[in-house]
């Protein structure tokens, strides 16, 4: 098609795009979901733009550069083999290296991979700093594996992995199940391969090319992105009662920041159910879930136990009555009719820390309800914007301070959220921030792309 001018026309496009891509890609749903939500929300922008269609770039977009799978051999302690699949999707290095979490879940596809993959290269576009996007993992679970079990699986991956990625190449990070344990034995093991100690992943140990704050950077801005989109209204967290999800690192960091902003945190989660405390999660209870989550690697329940707050098994915190609402667990952990409990209860605000949580459904709820809702490739990009910055410290060999890492975080975030603010700005003064960061993420990618050519 050579021209989309009237939404009908648009609409026609967009229904055969996504028969188009669901053929190319069968059965891959997260894949689908996350191609929707993004080509829907520019389709109006791209309308009238008749270079984007004419040379295919969303089709280009949504489809990776290269997939790499990969089989992981391992033993455990017992001396059995096991067998796991890796994965790399390299999606689109248009305007820097490829670069995007590893993730270790059971619930790792290919499928899962190439949403987060597409996500990302929106999101890093986003931070206005050189990155494409990738992302990778496995189906491996370190829940209840020994440290020498971790060990040895990371040292297989990365023993295939480390073909496919490099400096200038592509630089993984971490994700869900993939910490500083992980990564620092992932490290290691590129370092002996290859005898060159490089900035070939970020997240790493301070000992050994770390950032300072890239640990904090992922929740404490997605905290950032609501404080920017509260005071547009005038507003801020004095006062506000918030729900948070998971009680990884983007769920424990988003707590520390609403706590130093004046909010009351009276949820986190876990793959059980939820904790529901009504006196807040202060300082020394946020203490106690990092040790429990990074040293015991316990389940949320033993807060309950700890603090006598309430455990409602099997759950999702989205029932309790919040002002604000921070998904920070995982994929769809946000129904479309949890988004309208939310909203029913009162929730003005949605700041997304986890990737893709809120299915279509409830992004068209919040957005029908006008509420102020940043969804996660602005929302906790903050993560891979000190990653970013790690990998410029590392390529100068040197290291930036806290103070300066601060700066650029909270300044990073303001950037974000004027972008969003600028493109998805409506009629009658409403702001679609999902609309925004779409279409400002992909103009970057789509005009470097025009520039090369048809690759
Ligand atoms: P962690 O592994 O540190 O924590 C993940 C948390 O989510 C845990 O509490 C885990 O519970 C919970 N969880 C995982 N799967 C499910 C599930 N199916 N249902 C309910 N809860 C679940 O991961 P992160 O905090 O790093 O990542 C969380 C989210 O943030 C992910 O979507 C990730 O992609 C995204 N993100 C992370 C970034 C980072 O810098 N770390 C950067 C940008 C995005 P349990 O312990 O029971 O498994």
């Amino acid at each position: 098609m050579s021209k989309v001018a009237t939404p009908e026309q648009a609409k026609e496009y967009l229904n055969r795009f996504m028969e188009g891509l669901k053929r190319r890609n069968p059965g891959e749903t997260e894949f689908h979901q996350a191609v929707y939500e993004v080509v829907q929300s520019i389709f109006p922008y791209i309308a009238d733009k008749p270079r984007y269609h004419e040379k295919q770039i969303l089709e280009r977009m949504a489809e990776p550069d290269r997939i790499v799978s990969f089989r992981v051999c391992w033993e455990d302690d017992d001396g059995n083999v096991r067998v796991n699949r890796g994965y790399r999707i390299q999606n689109n290095n248009a305007i820097g290296p490829y670069k995007g979490g590893i993730r270790f879940h059971p619930s790792v596809t290919q499928s899962v991979l190439k949403f987060l993959a597409f996500e990302q290269t929106f999101k890093n576009s986003l931070t206005g700093l050189p990155m494409g996007g990738g992302k990778g993992g496995s189906d491996f679970n370190p829940k209840g594996k020994s440290d020498a079990e971790v060990n040895r699986f990371c040292q297989s991956f990365m023993t295939t992995l480390f073909h496919h990625i490099g400096p200038d190449m592509d630089v993984p990070a971490g994700d869900i199940g993939v910490g500083a344990r992980e990564i620092g034995y992932m490290f290691g093991q590129y370092k002996r391969l290859t005898n060159q100690f490089v900035g070939v992943l970020t997240g790493k140990g301070l000992e050994f090319g770390g950032s300072l704050i890239r640990t904090e950077a992922t929740g404490y801005g997605t905290v950032y992105m609501m404080e920017n989109m509260l005071a547009v209204k005038k507003d801020g967290f004095e006062g506000k009662n918030c729900a948070v999800s998971g009680s990884g690192n983007v769920a424990t960091y988003s707590v520390e920041k609403i706590n130093q902003l004046g909010g009351k945190v009276v949820t986190l989660s876990d793959s059980s159910g939820y904790i529901h405390d009504k006196d807040g999660i202060d300082a020394d209870k946020l203490a106690y879930v990092v040790d429990l989550k990074t040293v015991r690697r316990g389940r949320i329940s033993e807060y309950a136990k700890e603090f006598g707050a309430e455990f409602h098994d099997g759950k999702r915190p989205w029932e309790v009555p919040c002002d604000l609402a921070f998904p920070c667990a995982t994929q769809n952990e946000v129904s479309g009719a949890d988004a309208k409990t939310l909203l029913k209860n009162g929730c003005i605000g949605v700041s997304e820390g986890a990737n893709m949580p809120t299915e279509q459904d409830g992004i068209d709820a919040y957005l029908d309800a006008g509420i102020l809702y940043a969804p996660s490739k602005a929302a906790n990009a903050g993560g891979v914007a000190v990653s970013g910055l790690e990998m410029s410290q590392n390529s100068a060999r040197i290291s930036w301070s806290e103070e300066e890492l601060q700066k650029l975080l909270r300044d990073t975030m303001k950037g974000i959220h004027d972008q969003c603010f600028e493109y998805g700005e409506e009629p009658g003064g409403r702001v679609n921030y999902l609309k925004g960061a779409n279409t400002a993420g992909f103009v970057k990618v789509a005009d470097a792309m025009l520039a090369y050519g048809v690759v």
